[in-house]
């Protein structure tokens, strides 16, 4: 007997080997929080304690979005307003703009009202089918507020939330010209205390010549290495200073951005299982003109995730979809290559492979329901919304907060 039975759904199960792997006319039941049948409605024949007809919708993985910045305080708009405006970039500084008027505002806030900040932000995922969600720290940049932003992280609701340390994200103002300090902070003091805390699940870091060389990155990768920890990198996004090969050599979980990344980097991640994370909304505001190596990823049979990279400065995205869309129309995926970036390859990106993004018996009931004709649709509509649901460990809510 199962607990609950999905039927009279399309299902796009995101397993490989068939187009989305869909079944049309299909059943999925759930029992224990977990997908303990999915097939072809023709070869059902389980009971289960209750019924739903879905009336002909389609069911996927939820989405997941496996690379966020959503926890920090204030907001950029009035820097936008000040470059549309024709500001330079020394203007916008000195009227207190730019990632550190960010840390500046995330310092100062107390822990409540960034978890209600965060705790807002985080429903509008939700609206769009999203069950699972990264949040990075990174806006702290000492000790203290680090391990702020990382429990607010930890105590949001709604979605499951995977922490990721990102005190590697920029150089605070008061390590000016002294980096490798900053990096002993990082190392020493502020990572073992998340790590001991129990706040964190993965360690990122930003490797560019606007914040830290790929020497200190490693450190960083070491001590997360020395600490169990799996790590994860924003990598080349507006050079090539090698951080594919770099997250490659340390079996990051992914490579992050990628714009600039070469062959022989994408090759190495290839063996060392790093996912590639995609992140079309940051290319779109920034208006970048480089484009990540799509053919190369896909030659070397790398596993493509999609982002929404939501953050205040380069990409204050929050809408999954949204997503979707535009990999599409300024990367060229396919929508199935794009569903997949938010389903199967952003589970990988965040390790969570064996229990997320695909329709699989045995997996977490994590699971999206919309009102669409084929599963293309949520790729190829800009503003729309058809979530009609989501299910997160099995708990069904058709009403999303
Ligand atoms: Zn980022």
């Amino acid at each position: 007997m199962h607990d609950a039975v999905f039927r009279n759904a399309n299902l796009a199960t995101m397993r490989q080997g068939s187009p989305y792997g869909s079944i049309e006319d299909g059943v999925i039941a759930i029992t224990q929080n977990r997908i303990s049948w999915v097939g072809p409605r023709v070869e059902w024949s389980g009971k289960a304690r209750e019924e739903h007809d879905l009336r002909g919708a389609w069911i996927t993985p939820g989405l997941i979005d496996c690379h966020t910045h959503l926890v920090y305080a204030g907001n950029r708009a009035h820097e936008f307003e000040l470059r549309l405006k024709g500001a330079t970039y020394e203007e916008i500084a000195r009227a207190g703009g730019g990632i550190l008027s960010t840390v500046k505002a995330t310092r100062t806030a107390s822990e409540d009202e960034l978890f209600d900040l965060a705790q807002r932000r985080v429903r509008q995922w939700a609206r769009e089918g999203a069950t699972a969600i990264e949040i990075k720290s990174g806006y702290g940049l000492d000790r203290d507020t680090e391990l702020k932003m990382l429990r607010v992280a930890r105590r949001l609701s709604g979605l499951k939330v995977k922490t990721t340390f990102l005190g590697a994200h920029a150089l605070p103002e008061e390590y000016q010209g002294r980096a490798d300090e900053y990096i002993d902070l990082v190392c020493d003091e502020v990572l073992p205390e998340a790590k001991k805390q129990g706040l964190v699940d993965a360690v990122d870091a930003f490797c560019e010549r606007i914040a830290f060389t790929p020497e200190q990155t490693r450190r960083v990768f070491d001590k997360a290495k020395a600490l169990g920890l799996p790590v994860k990198l924003h990598a080349d996004q507006l050079s090539d200073l090698g951080g594919a090969a770099l997250a490659a050599e340390h079996r990051a979980l992914s490579a992050d951005h990628m714009e600039f990344s070469n062959e022989e980097g994408i090759g190495l991640m290839k063996g060392a299982g790093t996912a590639a994370v995609l992140l079309p909304g940051a290319f779109y505001f920034l208006k970048e003109k480089q484009l990540p190596p799509i053919d190369l990823l896909r030659r070397h049979g790398v596993p493509i995730a999609l982002a929404t990279d939501h953050n205040p400065g380069s990409s204050p995205l929050s809408s999954p979809l949204l997503v979707l869309n535009m990999a599409c129309t300024l990367f060229r995926l396919t929508p199935e290559e794009a569903l997949a970036g938010m389903t199967r390859n952003a589970a990988r990106a965040l390790g969570l492979q064996a229990s997320h993004g695909t329709l699989e018996t045995g997996k977490q009931a994590d699971l999206a329901v919309w009102q669409i004709g084929a599963p293309a649709e949520l790729a190829y509509a800009i503003g729309a919304n058809p979530c009609a649901g989501v299910m997160r460990s099995g708990a069904f809510r058709r009403e999303v907060p």
